[in-house]
């Protein structure tokens, strides 16, 4: 059972055309291809995700490096 994109009454599977209001309704064919794109917008949300993950790791290890070499320069300095 599907539901009309038009109306939103209930009908068959299957049908091209909505009995309630006759509008054309969506094919196996676009169906298919609008679950690749929901598919492939979730995956391409998912890498930004990733990416702004990493971006935010590299940034706090670099700002924990630059401590670190502020830290040996001091250790470093000569004692008189
Ligand atoms: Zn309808």
């Amino acid at each position: 059972m599907g539901f009309c994109i038009s109306c939103g009454q209930q009908h068959q599977d299957g049908i091209r055309f909505c009995r309630f209001c006759g509008n054309q309704q969506p094919g196996e064919q676009l169906l298919a291809r609008l679950l690749q794109e929901a598919e492939h917008i979730h995956y391409l949300r998912l890498q930004a995700q990733a990416l702004a993950q990493q971006q935010l790791l590299q940034q706090q290890q670099q700002q924990q490096q630059q401590q670190q070499y502020s830290q040996n320069q001091y250790n470093q300095q000569p004692r008189w």
